[in-house]
């Protein structure tokens, strides 16, 4: 049987997109392998959000070649975000690439893996959902995204919004069920977004209700959603969200800067107050909830009166986790052609190590507060002995223990460090899926 191998670089997005093609392979007859030098087609699924994740992809798009050159026989079809609209200049300069596909436009590999094939391409779709690799899997429900940050590739590259239908993500979630998932997370670029474009008026609360009935012996425990964009989050979705037993109070939210100048020239489309009052809500209704987000430094024209600005809003809102990245230029966007890239590289360092510095002080004193209490966690991987889980906050718990694979448990948490909880099995709250 012919055999692939799919390498995905990138966001949950990709991961998600990867495991959908890999299913579609298989129905086709293909089989998936876990090194690429057994694979008759390797898929790289790529990223183009930094440099750093487009150069990753053409290193290993430089080692294919020489295995190529080698004498070795395979194809080689790269997917994702490095694919634009046009593959003109990627096909001159990777000559040796056999087929260019965009983001979850899957066709042009499926061409090259079985050219023959008698079936409608949008059932096919329609009809093929990934495979989950443990209780956690990601659930695409709005495509592409309408805001065009001045600085952000994804809508170039990912198109406009596209919300899928109610019925086809619960019937995707009621498949993952049957097949031992206990947690989803919804995806999004911007995941409020979802039902924007849908003449249902559905919007992703009604998602949530969807799926606190997905219930019984093989239901649905966890409903996750990233990521949020504070204009798009409703007052509705945040009652959702603390009304519902399933739904973890688990916000993602990217603020990106703390400076309302700062935001404007990076098109974010709301200001600092109006942030804080997203965070405020949320707050009032569930003074528990973990807000995480995401700080750009760094970007062009940055102060460090911004910066600073930045950091005061970090403080004020004190986040349970900040995720820190220094701005890298991507062509094509609007951020490339008019705002020249002129922080130098030492000082977008050096503020990163401030966040990131502020993160972990942050990180700790939150994990600090949680020793010796229980927490309860879905355990999502075992390994020599040890479980491995998630808090409804997103923290990661290690313990000892097996067999536990699926089970929603409680555990004891005796040491923390800014980055993962460890702890001991107080009391089993679900049966293991395996
Ligand atoms: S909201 Fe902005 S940063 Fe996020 S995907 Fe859309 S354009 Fe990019």
């Amino acid at each position: 049987m012919p055999t692939f191998h799919i390498w995905t670089l990138g966001c949950q997005m990709n991961k998600a997109d990867s495991l959908k093609l890999a299913a579609g392979l298989r129905r086709l007859g293909h089989v998936e392998v876990a090194d690429d030098r057994d694979a008759e087609l390797v898929v790289i699924n790529t990223c183009s959000v930094r440099q750093h994740a487009e150069d990753r992809a053409y290193g290993r798009l430089g080692l294919l070649r020489k295995r190529r050159e080698a004498g070795a026989d395979f194809r080689i079809a790269v997917m994702g975000c490095i694919v634009g609209p046009t593959t003109g200049e990627l096909e001159r300069r990777f000559p040796w690439v056999d087929v260019w596909a965009r983001p979850q436009q899957f066709n042009p590999i499926l061409d090259l893996a079985t050219p023959a094939r008698d079936i409608s391409e949008g059932e096919f779709w329609a009809e093929t959902y990934g495979l989950p690799d443990g209780p956690s899997a990601f659930v695409p429900v709005v495509h592409g995204c309408d805001k065009f940050c001045a600085y952000c590739i994804v809508p170039l590259r990912r198109g406009r919004e596209r919300s899928r239908p109610v019925t086809k993500v619960l019937d995707e979630v009621g498949h993952l069920a049957r097949h031992g998932v206990r947690e989803v997370t919804l995806l999004g670029q911007t995941i409020e977004a979802y039902g924007h474009d849908l003449d249902e008026g559905a919007d992703l609360a009604t998602l949530f209700e969807g799926i606190e009935h997905i219930n019984g012996t093989d239901g649905i425990l966890r409903t996750r959603f990233l990521t949020s964009y504070p204009r798009d989050l409703t007052d509705r979705i945040i009652d959702a969200v603390a009304d519902l037993p399933k739904v973890c109070e688990h916000f993602n939210m990217p603020v990106q800067s703390g400076d309302d100048r700062v935001l404007e020239r990076m098109r974010r489309g709301y200001t600092v107050a109006e942030y804080e009052q997203r965070v405020q809500r949320i707050r009032g209704r569930m003074p528990d909830a973990a807000i995480a987000t995401d700080v750009i430094v760094g970007i062009p024209g940055e102060s460090e009166e911004e910066f600073r600005n930045t950091v005061a809003l970090l403080e004020r809102v004190q986040f349970d986790v900040i995720h820190a990245a220094a701005y890298s230029p991507r062509p094509g966007t609007y951020a490339y052609r008019n705002q020249p890239d002129d922080v130098p590289a030492e000082v977008k360092k050096e503020r990163l190590q401030t966040i990131e510095a502020l993160h972990a002080e942050s990180a700790a004193r939150i994990n600090r507060r949680l020793l010796g209490g229980t927490v309860e966690v879905l355990v999502e991987r075992e390994q020599e002995g040890r479980s491995t889980g998630r808090t409804r906050h997103g923290q990661l718990v290690h313990f000892d223990a097996t067999e536990m694979l699926g089970a929603l448990v409680e555990v004891t948490v005796d040491r923390v460090t800014p980055w993962s909880l460890q702890g001991r099995l107080a009391d089993a709250l679900t049966l293991a899926v395996v």
